[in-house]
């Protein structure tokens, strides 16, 4: 995206949130304070998507973490952006330590135009990266993760996100689906390719990452929940790419 409509569409947002100015509520990814979040989602979550950055209520969760438990802000971070967020690329472009890159297959958000099967990016030379559901949206989920494996360092971590069913033990996906209709019919979205089940931890640990699933909202007190509008319990995972 061009400078010019990088700022255009920055602006949008500062018109956006103008009206909803307040003390009761605070985005902690871009600081402004609001008497109430915009509704968001397909089934209407009240109270959930900033009127200035956009973030919803995982982005504000993962977020936090990253702050607050990960090495993100100890010292200089090369990082990967997989189908970047606006909320996230608006903050993170200006952090002096963090040496951000961000890929995506379509979205002129992203600096350069990938598949996450197959990024072209040198291997091990990242610290970390963020990939918040795009899983669901792709073919081979395990080639993605063996790439995000491959670019990131020794040592280094990732924070994944997936849309879950809990009530399935495992994924469920039958790639006969290729048309709009059918995935909407087996997977809910015309453009997701199957439904993740209670196994996610056990798929991105095939690829050698070291998995922790994150239930961070609960790790939060009431009142940082009710003041950065985090009602959802939306679980993560935090992997990292083992030294040995
Ligand atoms: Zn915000």
């Amino acid at each position: 995206m061009s400078k010019t409509l990088r700022f255009l569409h920055s602006m949008y947002y500062v018109l956006r949130a103008l009206p909803f100015i307040g003390r009761r509520y605070e985005c902690p990814i871009c600081g402004w304070k609001f008497r109430r979040f915009l509704s968001a989602g397909i089934i209407r979550r009240r109270n959930a998507r900033c009127p200035r950055c956009s973030s919803l209520e995982r982005h504000r969760l993962v977020w936090l973490y990253l702050q607050r438990e990960t090495d993100f802000l100890s010292g200089p971070k090369r990082f990967l952006h997989i189908a970047p967020e606006f909320c996230f690329t608006r903050v993170m472009r200006k952090m002096p330590h963090v040496d951000y890159v961000s890929v995506d297959r379509d979205s002129d958000l992203a600096d350069y135009r990938m598949d996450i099967m197959d990024l072209r990016l040198e291997s091990e030379t990242f610290d970390c990266l963020l990939c918040m559901h795009v899983l669901e949206h792709v073919a081979d989920d395990y080639r993605a993760l063996c790439e995000m494996q491959r670019i990131l360092k020794q040592g280094a971590w990732a924070i994944i996100a997936v849309p879950i069913d809990r009530a399935r033990e495992s994924t469920f996906e039958d790639p006969r689906a290729t048309s709009g209709e059918a995935r909407l019919k087996l997977f809910g979205q015309t453009d997701h390719v199957r439904i993740f089940g209670k196994d996610v931890a056990q798929r991105i640990e095939r690829t050698g990452f070291e998995v922790t699933r994150v239930e961070y909202a609960d790790r939060l007190s009431y009142l940082d929940r009710d003041k950065y509008g985090i009602t959802g319990g939306e679980e993560f995972y935090y992997c990292k790419k083992n030294s040995s």
